[in-house]
């Protein structure tokens, strides 16, 4: 479905991203993971992945939120790798306050990374969707977006924001055939949301009855990546199993 395609991935050592990358290796495509630190779970996602799917992986640093380092780390990979057809901009960090009590640093943090991280990312990269005239660019949301969660005035604004910049990036670059869309999971078993499993009521409030997993989020990633969903863009999708019904 993706073979010969070369994704990039933020936040990919583990979580959600480490799955969509998995995912996308399994369809065939080259993948490189980027993250804050080159941590060991990044190290050992490129082994898993070069050693199971036998396509090519490679770990990159770079903290998203800088614009600097996310300009010079998408030279280098465009490089590497030849070109890029597959952007995911799914790092992201929480920061969850009342208003009241929020600090300024845990907004500023959060917008920074969620939400400018993107920008920085699709920016960086656009020149080489243009000069391909190709493009599959997957921004991750949340459905706390939609519902505007109390305690995350930082990260619904942030993932709001991101809704909003898939549409503008989905208007500027559709002549150029790049596409823009963007997902909004619910609640997905991860270190995110660690505690949530075993919440019996909160369970009970989600149409499908339990936690989304990150398998789930990869497999509408995976879609979105492919042609399959070429007519498809500007569009917000949610897995949540029902929850913001
Ligand atoms: P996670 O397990 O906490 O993983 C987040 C990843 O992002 C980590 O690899 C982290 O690196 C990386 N990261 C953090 N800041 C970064 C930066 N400045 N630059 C580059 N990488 C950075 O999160 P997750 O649950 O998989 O969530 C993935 C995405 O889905 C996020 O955007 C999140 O907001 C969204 N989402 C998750 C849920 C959920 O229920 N889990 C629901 C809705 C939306 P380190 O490992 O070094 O910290």
């Amino acid at each position: 479905m993706l073979k010969g395609k070369n994704a990039v991935i933020t936040g990919a050592s583990r979580g959600i991203g480490r799955k969509i990358a998995e995912k996308y290796a399994s369809c065939g495509a080259n993948v490189a993971i980027l993250d804050i630190v080159i941590s060991d779970a990044a190290l050992e996602a490129k082994k898993y992945i070069e050693e199971t799917y036998n396509v090519k992986c490679e770990v990159y640093q770079c903290d998203v939120s800088s614009t600097q380092c996310a300009k010079e780390t998408a030279a280098k990979i465009t490089s590497d790798f030849d070109g890029i057809d597959i952007l995911v901009n799914n790092a992201g960090i929480t920061r969850d306050n009342l208003i009241a009590t929020m600090e300024e640093d845990e907004f500023d943090k959060v917008i920074d990374t969620n939400l400018k991280g993107a920008f920085n990312m699709i920016k960086a990269l656009s020149r080489n969707f243009i000069k391909r005239k190709y493009g599959k660019i997957i921004n991750i949301s949340s459905i706390s977006a939609l519902k505007g969660l109390a305690g995350q005035a930082n990260y619904a604004s942030s993932k709001a924001g991101i809704i909003a910049l898939t549409k503008v990036v989905a208007r500027e670059f559709g002549a150029k055939n790049i596409s823009c869309n963007a997902i909004a999971p619910g609640f997905i078993m991860t270190d995110m949301t660690k505690d949530l499993n075993s919440d019996e009521e909160f369970l009970k409030s989600i149409p499908l009855k339990r936690l989304g997993k990150t398998e789930d989020v990869a497999n509408l990633a995976a879609f979105l990546a492919s042609e399959y969903s070429d007519y498809i863009t500007g569009e917000v999708i949610r897995v949540d199993g029902g929850l913001a019904i």
